[in-house]
């Protein structure tokens, strides 16, 4: 964090003020980016994503404001802070600099230790807040995720169901939902602990993950029951995966001291249109429903569910 270098965009159709600027800049330490006109500046800014930005106002073509203006409008770069450069000689309008979004502005000629002050500022500021978006970031994927298979969790799987459901529903695509659940688990921990238990699951999530696609919603369901949203996949295709999965789990050497732990799934598979669920609750228990007769039937197997017929 501490040595990290600050880079400055420049943007004035004036050579002089480029090069003063830049000597000034650098000997601070920052590293100095220049742009003769506002196109340019944008598409500099947005490749290099400065910590702030140096705007001149008056430049030929799109003046400062415009470009002002269209930084704040573009998410990519509305975050970097811009300072408005403007000569004592043109009357300025502070509030309207302001009202588009710039975050402070000086005066031409500067005032070297001024403009270097208000740089400093700008910039302390700017890396405060994307210290606070990455906090946040973090923080978000943390109420998200489940702390042990780092798989989505219940709360985030039941807002994705809900979603991808009604999306499904209203363009109507396909989308299917697979319940899976390890066999005899209580026994696994019961011979090899609990820990070992918990390695189990963890690369069972890791298998999970490795299998799919990125569209589709992985999350630990329960304790040792985990769930996975499938959009745009049909009935079909998703017992087929279920099949391939079941697999891969049953031939999976999970290892345990040197010793192989035999571990094996049933999974529940239940889908759109097919089984027509009123809503993505009544999809769950359907593949719930599922579930439940693979273990009912044996275990270690894919049971799709079929609508009975009343
Ligand atoms: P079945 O084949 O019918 O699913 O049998 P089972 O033994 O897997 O099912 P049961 O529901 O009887 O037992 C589940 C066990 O999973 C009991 C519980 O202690 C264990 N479990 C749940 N969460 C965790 C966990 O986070 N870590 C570990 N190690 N065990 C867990
Ligand atoms: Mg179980
Ligand atoms: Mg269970």
């Amino acid at each position: 964090m501490e040595d990290r270098v600050n880079t400055v965009l420049v943007i004035d159709d004036n050579e002089v003020i480029r090069r003063l600027a830049k000597t000034l800049l650098t000997k601070r330490n920052y590293a100095v980016e220049t742009a003769k006109n506002g196109q340019e500046g944008i598409e500099i800014a947005k490749r290099i994503k400065p910590q702030v930005i140096l705007l001149d106002v008056m430049m030929p073509g799109m003046d400062g404001y415009e470009v002002c203006k269209r930084i704040k409008e573009d998410a990519e770069i509305a975050d970097i802070p811009v300072i408005i450069v403007t000569s004592k000689t043109e009357t300025f309008d502070r509030i309207h600099g302001l009202e588009i979004g710039a975050a402070d502005y000086v005066m031409k000629p500067f005032d070297q230790g001024e403009l270097l002050a208000r740089i400093a500022t700008q910039v302390k500021l700017k890396n405060l807040y994307d210290e606070l978006q990455e906090k946040n970031r973090i923080l978000e994927e943390m109420t998200r995720k489940d702390g042990l298979t780092d798989l989505f969790n219940r709360r985030y799987f039941q807002e994705r169901i809900a979603e991808e459901f009604s999306r499904a529903r209203r363009y109507d695509f396909p989308m299917s939902f697979i319940m899976f659940d390890i066999d005899h688990f209580k026994e696994i921990n019961d011979s090899y602990g609990h820990q070992a238990g918990d390695d189990v699951l963890r690369n069972l999530a890791r298998i999970l993950v490795n299998h799919i696609r990125d569209v589709d919603v992985p999350a630990r369901y329960g304790g040792e029951e985990f769930s996975l949203i499938l959009p745009h996949t049909t009935l079909k295709n998703a017992v087929i995966f279920a099949e391939r999965l079941r697999e891969e789990v049953a031939k999976h050497p999970f290892l345990f001291h040197e010793k192989r732990i035999p571990v094996t799934i049933s999974l529940g598979v239940a889908g759109i249109p097919d089984n027509n669920p009123s809503s993505c609750n009544e999809l769950i228990r359907f593949a719930d429903e599922a579930l439940y007769r693979a273990k009912q039937a044996g275990r270690n197997r894919t049971v799709m569910y079929m609508r009975t017929t009343e």
